[in-house]
């Protein structure tokens, strides 16, 4: 349940509340809003306890949570979430995209794409030390020398870093490089590791799992929400359906069904989801004008030598004809996209 304070409720009294339903047994969580402050109470209620809190002062009502997820919903808080990542504010009125290869491959691959994807105006520098392959004999990421890889890339071009952790004893070491932790589709429901991200307090990007409905992806956000890191985006990348003509079908329904449900930011993947490099312009304005919150893009300086997901990366020039798309259409639904340096190619 949560139980909404008056606007001019005295944090003593906010205090109070939150012991009295501590004591009862409740976990707490505040949200803070402009308004007014919510607080969450997630445990098994007792009619006794509701009345014993109704009538504390500074309550102004309490309101039953009817969906499974309570601290992923709109009702827990009406206000969007944004995700602050060094200067960039994911979730606010900027378009933010997120580029970089599939992989980390070497120093010279993860740089050069670094700052080709930096200049054509991404904020956030994508790219996997740790992947998961279908097949144990494709190449399985460059481990920690990948994830050093990527803090000279954050080095030479100040771009922040996503990366993929994909076991729960890596979550300390990845953590310690990353700028967000990536939680792949794969592991959308591992539930170890989800928690052990909650830790970090690090900012997280959860990726919709293969076959799993909005429901239980919001579930699996609830995980790190109630281990008490807040800072969690969504990211959909295409789920599996009969269809064979693309890798996944990017379900961009998902992008006005979490923004209805939900107040966390969602990020959309049009690489992973489609699985073809001359799909992914179109599927990304769409999630744009869609209302998306941002983008996650692959691009390799030279996709037909990539060590994963060549066929779904966009070139550096690609790239940049795209932002320059994406920038027409962020600004006809109301976002800014940062500008992009000029380019010389
Ligand atoms: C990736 O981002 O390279 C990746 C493996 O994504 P997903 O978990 O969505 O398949
Ligand atoms: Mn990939």
């Amino acid at each position: 349940m949560i139980v909404v304070m008056k606007k001019d409720a005295t944090p003593r009294q906010i205090e109070d509340v939150a012991a009295r339903l501590r004591h009862f047994g409740f976990d707490i969580h505040l949200s803070a809003g402009v308004e007014r402050t919510v607080i969450g109470a997630i445990g098994d209620k007792k009619p006794a306890v509701l009345e014993n809190i109704e009538a504390m002062p500074g309550v102004e009502r309490i309101v039953p949570i009817l969906h499974p997820f309570k601290l992923a919903g709109r009702e827990f808080k009406p206000e969007p979430t944004v995700v602050q990542v060094g200067d960039v504010r994911v979730g606010s009125d900027e378009f933010v995209v997120m580029a970089g290869p599939c992989a980390v491959e070497s120093e010279e691959q993860v740089v050069e794409t670094a700052r080709q994807v930096k200049a054509a105006g991404a904020r956030i520098l994508r790219g996997g030390a740790y992947k998961p392959r279908t097949s144990p004999y494709s190449f399985q990421g460059l481990a920690e020398e990948g994830l050093k890889l990527l803090r000279l890339a954050r080095e030479e071009t100040g771009l922040p870093i996503v990366t993929e952790v994909l076991s729960p004893k890596d979550v300390e070491l990845v953590a310690e490089y990353a700028d967000i932790l990536q939680i792949g589709a794969r592991n959308m429901q591992n539930f170890s590791l989800l928690r052990e991200v909650a830790v970090t307090r690090k900012p997280v990007l959860l990726k919709r799992g293969l076959a799993n409905t909005v429901e239980e992806w919001l579930m699996a956000a609830e995980y790190i929400l109630s281990g008490g890191n807040y800072q969690v985006m969504l990211c959909e990348r295409g789920i599996r359906t009969f269809e064979t003509a693309t890798r996944n079908t990017l379900d961009l329904n998902a992008v006005p069904v979490v923004k209805e449900l939900s107040h966390l930011p969602i990020i959309v993947d049009p690489s992973h989801g489609t699985g073809k490099r001359q799909y992914v312009p179109a599927m990304s304005r769409a999630a744009c004008a869609a209302g998306a919150d941002g983008l996650i893009i692959e691009v390799h300086p030279r996709p037909e030598e990539a060590l994963s997901d060549g066929p779904q990366s966009l070139t550096p020039a690609q790239f940049s004809q795209l932002m320059q798309e994406l920038a027409a259409v962020a600004a006809a639904v109301g976002r800014r996209m940062a500008s992009p340096a000029p380019v010389k190619w």
